[in-house]
């Protein structure tokens, strides 16, 4: 019989935690705030080396995750490691989305239409930071200038911030919110493009 909702003891009954599973991630390992982690960062890639990246996933014809980097929040959390502005006046957000859909444009004319998304991941900052109308916007702007798989993986992280929003808030966005404490929103693509592109 299966258990609709198991407790937590039969949970970990299921759970089989070997030594060699623990010895494996018993390590230290960078805090993983950016993507690529701040150790691999190096002078040496410029925007030349990022194009001949962007031309070699064209040829390879991978799969596409999109990464879109909202780097302001209303407040500042007690645990935050990010590079993040804080910044309450949002006037900032419209030249920003402006420079990041001229970026947007610039990356799709180097991912032909037939490469689906696989992966579209919103994170800053705090990208609830945004209206619910910017958000749409630049998510349409996005799926128009790339192609989306059906059952493309959306991520957006949030803040405890945005928690104060009303109710409702986003759902247009065909956003759900996660569970109280989680700072992440998660939505798949329902109409909509592993793993070389960053916007
Ligand atoms: S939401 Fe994230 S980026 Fe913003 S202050 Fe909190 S931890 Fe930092």
């Amino acid at each position: 019989m299966t258990l609709m909702n198991p407790s937590l003891r039969e949970m970990r009954d299921e759970l089989s935690v070997g030594e060699e599973f623990v010895n494996r991630y018993n390590k230290p390992g960078p805090r993983y705030t950016s993507y690529p982690t701040a150790p691999v960062w190096t002078d040496s890639f410029g925007p030349k080396e990022y194009e001949q990246a962007l031309a070699a996933a064209e040829e390879k014809r991978s799969l596409v995750s999109l990464y879109m980097h909202l780097p302001f929040c209303e407040c500042l959390c007690l645990f935050c490691a990010c590079n993040v502005i804080i910044q309450k006046d949002k006037r900032v957000a419209p030249p920003y989305l402006g420079v990041l859909k001229k970026e947007t444009d610039h990356i799709s004319h180097s991912v032909s239409r037939e490469r689906q998304v696989v992966q579209f991941h919103w994170g800053g900052g705090t990208p609830t930071y945004l209206s619910p109308e910017q958000i749409e916007d630049l998510f349409t702007y996005t799926r128009e200038r790339f192609t989306f798989a059906p059952d493309a993986e959306i991520g957006i992280g949030g803040s405890a911030c945005d928690h104060a929003r009303a109710p409702g808030d986003g759902a247009q966005d065909g956003l759900q919110p996660a569970q109280h404490g989680d700072s992440r929103l998660q939505a798949r693509g329902a109409e909509s493009g592993a793993s070389d592109t960053a916007v």
